[in-house]
């Protein structure tokens, strides 16, 4: 049965049009028709029936083409869109309902797709469409997730629930699906949700082009089953959580590994006021003023690093300092040798304007102050955050415990390294880029070699690795055909789910929680083709791995400009190999490998970063900017 099928739409139009002066918003000509027509027309495609939930106008309502029903507030009174909410499931024959609002003509044409895809993997009531938006008025400030309630998909079922939510007097949408299980669903395109709200509003949008948001629904050919990639990333990292266990260790021994407390600075760095330069210190009350000639001042002494000059220069004074060297008492400036007019045994000579008065000084605390935090947890320790924790003093460290991560390879057709390639076999390559990738995450791996297409060989693999890991990555046996028996084995050992994605490579991926006699371990069901091994673990296993490490780590976010067109079509996520370098201007540019098949891993070898082409996103024109994640930050 077609998703279309079991879906009703409701075109919310019963408001009273407060803030667009009480007109009925969507009876508001709009592109050569009326709001509400153009919302209908998007949503048309994706349910099996439209009705519209209107208190007004009536009649007009009723005369739009394609409209089954025009449904007043059963409660009457205006009491907002849980009352249309209301009506819409009151008079709904099928087993969904798809709302919309009557002020939203550029709404998705995959809403319906995307909202049930998210209902169904997460088992939820309901699924509302979420955007992450910017506030304008601070460009700066981090993107923040924007719920849309009245987009949303939601059981017909859930009606005695809102009755009884309505019979408490309550009201607002948000109140009501407190009570629900909901899926959020992250939409990348932001103008899709936008509404009109004022008349004003309405008449710029009427005078824009079309262009910028089609009123025709495209047709987007997706899997209505497929799960977006955002969501699944979003439904594997909500369930895993930081490993609690830690250990201390010398400084040294940690490096690559997660910090698990926060550096807090105990003392100043520096400790006290020093030399960024090979100089003279100096009072820079001595500096002679613009249009004075010349001041010569005598050397008194030497400061060197860790040897101090403990004296103060007096007026017409100044001390030989070397980089890093303590200031000595009463100067506050320092004067590099080269920036000097004359150097004539103890006699410098300082002209005007050669410094400022408190230059070239690093100050007491300037780099951390004491009680400071110096580095946050979660940081993964790299080079330098070893030589920022030596220069407090500190020898030991806290760092969360590795992560123990079981992986095999699984099927028939496939031969170790060493072994006969028999007629009909591959040699077993997953193992080893899966090896590469958990031991670059500074993973303790476990490799549990090929495990034969057979449930027996396969349980038993499993209630191995549950026992030593805390995740297993496998790879095979998730795809359509051969998942039947893999689905059989985890439905007895956990809950693990198969998921179709909207993407490519890496259509298929199991993910659960795997149990055998008490023990437990997240498990990762890859693919089986090298390409979207690899493509699946970083953009799923890895996240997932990095949060329980519970590490804390922002993957730099890069964009080129593709020399060539890609072909690309909306409504799945595809990552592809490319070669970044840097073009002619300076600025970085990105071209395809040559084959992009999932199976052709020396497109990967070749390759240094991957581009990535998102959902929504249609073809890629030659010079257009891409997203790129590049492989030197992944590993
Ligand atoms: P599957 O998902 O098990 O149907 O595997 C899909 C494709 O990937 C088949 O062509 C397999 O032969 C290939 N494949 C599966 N596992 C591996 C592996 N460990 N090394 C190389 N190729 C593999
Ligand atoms: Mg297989």
């Amino acid at each position: 049965m077609s998703l279309k099928s079991k879906v009703t739409g409701l075109i919310l139009a019963g408001g009273r049009g407060t803030r667009m002066g009480r007109v009925d918003k969507g009876l508001q000509p709009f592109q050569g028709s009326t709001l509400a027509a153009h919302v209908l027309r998007r949503l048309a495609p994706q349910v099996a029936t439209v009705v519209v939930n209107a208190n007004r106008n009536l009649p007009q309502y009723r005369a739009l083409e394609g409209v089954a029903a025009v449904l007043p507030d059963a409660m009457g009174g205006y009491e907002g869109p849980l009352a249309g909410l209301q009506t819409g499931l009151q008079h709904c024959a099928t087993e969904l309902l798809l709302t919309a609002p009557c002020d939203s003509p550029f709404l998705p044409a995959d809403l319906a797709e995307r909202l049930y895809a998210a209902m169904q993997a997460e088992g939820a009531d309901l699924a509302v469409a979420v955007t992450m938006e910017r506030d304008e008025q601070d460009p700066a400030a981090a993107p923040y997730r924007q719920p849309h309630p009245v987009f949303s998909l939601i059981k017909a079922d859930v009606l005695q629930r809102l009755d009884s939510y309505l019979a408490t007097g309550a009201r607002r949408m948000e109140g009501f699906y407190k009570t629900l299980r909901v899926a959020d669903v992250l939409f990348d395109d932001v103008a899709a949700f936008r509404n009109i709200n004022t008349l004003e509003e309405l008449q710029r949008h009427d005078r824009e082009q079309p262009a910028t948001a089609p009123a025709a629904a495209p047709s987007l050919g997706g899997d209505p089953a497929a799960l977006h990639v955002a969501e699944a990333q979003r439904l594997i990292c909500e369930r895993v959580s930081p490993l609690a266990a830690t250990e201390r260790l010398s400084l040294l021994a940690a490096l690559d590994r997660v910090l698990a407390e926060d550096i807090i600075s105990p003392i100043n760095v520096p400790a006290y006021d020093n030399s960024a330069m090979d100089g003279y210190a100096l009072r820079g009350a001595d500096l002679p003023a613009e249009g004075a000639a010349p001041v010569v001042l005598k050397t008194i002494g030497i400061a060197y690093a860790g040897r101090p000059f403990a004296q103060a220069p007096q007026p017409g004074e100044c001390v030989r300092i070397m980089t890093g060297a303590a200031i000595p008492p009463g100067c506050d400036s320092v004067i590099p040798q080269e920036l000097t007019a004359a150097i004539d045994g103890d006699q410098v000579t300082i002209a005007h304007g050669a410094i400022r008065p408190g230059a070239n000084l690093r100050r007491a605390g300037e780099d951390l102050k004491a009680g400071g935090t110096a580095i946050a947890q979660g940081k993964i320790i790299r080079p330098a955050d070893l030589g920022l924790i030596a220069s407090l003093g500190i020898a030991e460290v806290t760092v969360r415990r590795k992560l123990r991560v079981a992986f095999f390879s699984t099927g028939d057709e496939l031969r170790s390294v060493g072994e006969c390639l028999d007629e009909g076999c591959v040699y077993d390559s997953n193992r080893y880029t899966i090896f590469g990738m958990l031991a670059r995450l500074g993973c303790d791996v476990i490799d549990m070699g090929v495990v034969r297409d057979d449930p027996v060989a396969l349980e038993a693999a499993l209630r191995t690795a549950c026992k030593t890991a805390d995740a297993i990555i496998t790879s095979g046996g998730v795809s359509e055909g051969a998942a039947d028996y893999t689905r059989d084995i985890m439905a007895v050992l956990g809950q693990v789910d198969f998921w179709k994605l909207a993407m490519r490579p890496g259509r298929p991926l199991a993910f659960g929680k795997v149990q055998a006699d008490g023990d437990a371990a997240w498990l990762f069901g890859l693919p089986g083709n090298p390409v979207a091994v690899m493509v699946s673990f970083y953009m799923f296993a890895r996240p997932a791995l990095l949060r329980m490490m519970g590490a804390q780590v922002k993957q730099p976010a890069m964009q080129a400009r593709a020399t060539e067109a890609i072909r690309k079509r909306p409504g799945r996520t595809e990552y592809q190999r490319g070669i970044i370098s840097t073009g002619a201007n300076g600025e970085p540019q990105v071209r395809l490998t040559g084959a992009q098949g999932s199976g052709i891993l020396s497109s990967m070898t070749e390759a240094n970063c991957i581009v990535v082409l998102h959902h929504e996103q249609a073809n890629v024109a030659a010079g257009q900017m891409v997203d790129v994640l590049l492989f030197d930050g992944l590993v």
